[in-house]
């Protein structure tokens, strides 16, 4: 399989080539043309398979063919993580990117000025990375709202489950339209995350790697 095999743009192939994506991991194989698709999606998979690029490349492809500009305090694409490490490292993927189109990435964790990550969002941000504590206090500040949300990625499910952050998602999943394409990245499937996922994925295809 290459990268062109699974229906992105030559925009994006090149922007892969550029950064030495030649071959697309097993993830990524599986879960673009299904992401593409618009299906929810769970995947299996641990960090280091390829799993950002795996839902932020159709997730980048859908939102340049949509056109839609980045929009003051409201997002269309939501990925919660754990830890500031994991969003950091997120966002800094999600930026090589968008290198050379209009989609803004934006990131917010705890522990860093929140008035920054304010101003941040209130000059527009498209995919917003995020750690679900200061998620939560950004908006109840009204610096950011998620009601043009399209896609919510909860990534590695199980930590942040772990973590003890199944309140905040609860709290977040509820602000997000109902109507939107939902990713769940998981490295083990214990029973909790099946609960998390048949309540928030409709008809949801599981990739394995
Ligand atoms: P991730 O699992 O998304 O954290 O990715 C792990 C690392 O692999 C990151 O540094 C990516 O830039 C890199 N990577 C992901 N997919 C590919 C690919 N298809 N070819 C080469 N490197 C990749």
């Amino acid at each position: 399989t290459t990268f062109k095999d699974l229906g992105l743009s030559e925009h994006i192939l090149s922007t892969l080539a550029a950064q030495g994506f030649e071959v697309p991991t097993p993830i990524q194989a599986q879960a673009i043309p299904l992401v593409m698709e618009g299906k929810d999606l769970i995947g299996l998979a641990q960090t280091g398979t390829g799993k950002t690029a795996a839902f932020g490349l159709p997730m980048i492809e859908k939102m340049l063919a949509s056109g839609k500009r980045p929009d003051p305090r409201n997002i269309s694409a939501l990925v919660l993580a754990p830890t500031r490490e994991l969003v950091n490292q997120i966002a800094s993927n999600l930026k090589d990117f968008v290198k050379k189109t209009p989609i803004k990435i934006g990131l917010v964790v705890g522990g860093a000025s929140i008035n920054k990550q304010s101003e941040q969002l209130s000059r527009g941000v498209d995919i917003l990375v995020a750690t679900p504590g200061r998620l939560l206090d950004l908006i109840a500040r009204k610096a950011v709202t998620l009601t043009q949300a399209r896609f919510l990625v909860l990534d590695e499910a199980d930590q942040m489950l772990d973590l003890g952050f199944i309140h905040d998602l609860r709290k977040i999943s509820k602000m997000v339209p109902k109507k939107r394409q939902t990713l769940l990245f998981s490295a083990t499937m214990p029973k909790a995350i099946a609960e998390l996922a048949s309540e928030y994925l409709v008809d949801p295809v599981t990739v394995q790697v």
